[in-house]
């Protein structure tokens, strides 16, 4: 089980998605395997945007100064496009 860092609430590994920290740019960990600290957060643009507004994603990285998360707003947005096609 891990804990979402936008909603607080526990979830399965499979619902969670890992983001790391690249220098001050955070990106989707896809596979969740690459080395370092961790932030999950569940697969809903409800819990980024939770994460974002309480800037957790840095708190959780444990990163200085201002963060540029644009690589996981575009990663949210194409999950969520692909969502709505299947339905
Ligand atoms: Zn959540």
């Amino acid at each position: 089980m891990r804990t979402c860092i936008g909603c607080r609430e526990r979830g399965r590994r499979a619902d969670l998605v890992r983001l790391i920290a690249r220098g001050e740019r955070v990106v989707v960990d896809e596979r969740a395997s690459a080395p370092g600290r961790g932030a999950w957060l569940h697969c809903r643009s409800a819990c980024l945007e939770q994460a974002v507004r309480r800037r957790a994603i840095g708190r959780a990285l444990r990163m200085q100064g201002p963060i540029d998360d644009h690589a996981v707003w575009t990663w949210f947005g194409a999950i969520e496009r692909a969502e709505h096609r299947v339905e």
